[in-house]
């Protein structure tokens, strides 16, 4: 399918605004390790926001882009680890819009999504829990977080882990098991019955607030803000779970394009026995293997994206994506270190943070091997049927 104009368009903006106005803030010292800080974030988003490239998957009448445009404008916004940041294309928040905009009530949405397509707010999705304690987490049927009717609110207790982004986030959509099941709640944050008992320090470093172990300690929560029906929890996460494990996709396709960028300009410049590395034919195939690679996962990226653009799950297709996708781009950011040498494990490009970051994206929204035991009981399925 031909790339409609509208999205060449926008695509063509955000691409613009993260090489000239972001890619400059990546030695900016607000770039901490857990995470960059919220007043660079709003900098940045000032200046999106002046350039036209703010929320630029969803259209200013509130509806979204298809899959496929999405996957046209998130890669280029990440161009750079920054890129998603400003121009607020970056996860948990994407998915939590995505999921807002689908299941959300018109008042919810006025109340909790509006701030957030703004770019005003940050938001955080709690449903992983402290393996330590033997909660959720590859297998979200071990949820450990209750809620219970009190008269008629929600009282929710529990523990989580890997809350990205909860400190310093406005809005929360928490998974807790209640009678009828999972269920989701919308919650303002910060409050005082979600405590942050610490900030894990984590192979990344990309994410405003970092990642969060919490307590959920007698949280209240009024009817009107269950979002979508009890029990429906696991179902809505599907609903948000396949775009955004393939929005993750997206954004690190663009990451590893650019690191190719900068690993093939080191090659051709840099000399060694006589001649440019990349002359090597070491370093060459490197290369080489990287262009197929990337073309690989941008197809199957969109491929994908078509399949969830018919209105269906695409549940198989997206662990398919999540699993080819996440390991190649791995093998490239790991080839782009290579190839550079010293430089590529020094913190002087941007090389050495997409190498660290996209290990944690073997494991996030489903880890590999999650992938491949669901794909491999649907194949048992498929052959016992027929
Ligand atoms: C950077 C980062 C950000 C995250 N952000 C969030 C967030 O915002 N909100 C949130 O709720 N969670 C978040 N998570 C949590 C993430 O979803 C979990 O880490 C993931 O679901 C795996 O759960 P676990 O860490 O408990 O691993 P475990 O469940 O302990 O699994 C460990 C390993 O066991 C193997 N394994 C598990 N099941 C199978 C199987 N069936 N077959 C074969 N092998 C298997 C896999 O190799 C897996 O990696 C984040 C995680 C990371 C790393």
């Amino acid at each position: 399918m031909t790339l409609s104009q509208r999205a060449l368009e926008i695509g063509a903006k955000v691409e613009a605004f993260v090489r000239e106005t972001v890619i400059p803030y990546e030695a900016d010292p607000r770039c901490g390790s857990h995470g960059p800080s919220d007043a660079l974030v709003m900098e940045m988003r000032g200046k999106a926001r002046a350039a036209g490239v703010l929320t630029p998957h969803i259209l200013p009448d509130g509806s979204h882009l298809t899959q496929r445009e999405t996957a046209h404008v998130l890669r280029l916004s990440g161009l750079s680890p920054l890129g998603p940041l400003a121009v607020n294309t970056m996860a948990p928040d994407e998915g939590n819009m995505y999921l807002l905009g689908k299941v959300g009530s018109e008042a919810q949405k006025a109340r909790f999504l509006a701030p957030l397509v703004a770019g005003t707010a940050r938001s955080a999705f709690f449903m992983t829990e402290p393996a330590s304690e033997g909660g959720a987490g590859s297998d979200p049927s071990m949820m450990q977080t209750t809620a219970r009717l009190d008269g008629n609110h929600w009282v929710i207790d529990g523990r989580k882990a890997f809350i990205t982004g909860a400190q310093g986030a406005s809005v929360g959509i928490v998974m807790a098991k209640a009678e009828d099941g999972a269920s989701l709640f919308l919650v303002d944050l910060p409050d005082p019955a979600i405590r942050i008992d610490r900030i894990l320090d984590t192979i990344d470093s990309s994410m405003p607030g970092g990642h969060a172990i919490v307590t959920i300690d007698n949280l209240r929560v009024p009817p009107e803000q269950m979002l979508g029906a009890p029990g429906e929890g696991f179902k809505y996460a599907q609903v948000r779970l396949s775009p955004a494990r393939l929005s993750h996709c997206m954004r690190w396709l663009g990451a590893c394009v650019r690191a190719h960028e900068i690993a093939a300009a080191y090659a051709c410049r840099r000399h060694a026995f006589g001649k440019p590395l990349v002359d090597h034919e070491g370093v060459g195939f490197m290369l080489a293997e990287n262009l197929i690679d990337l073309k690989q996962a941008e197809l199957m990226i969109d491929w994908c994206a078509d399949v969830l653009d018919t209105g269906v799950l695409g549940t198989v297709e997206s662990s398919m994506t999540k699993v080819a996708v996440s390991e190649a781009l791995f093998r490239i950011a790991d080839r782009c270190v290579q190839v550079m040498g010293g430089t590529g494990v020094s913190r002087d490009t941007i090389v050495e943070q997409v190498f660290r970051e996209i290990r944690a994206f073997r494991i996030y929204d489903g880890p590999t091997e999650v992938h491949k035991w669901s794909l491999a009981k649907k194949i048992k399925r498929d052959a016992l049927k027929a």
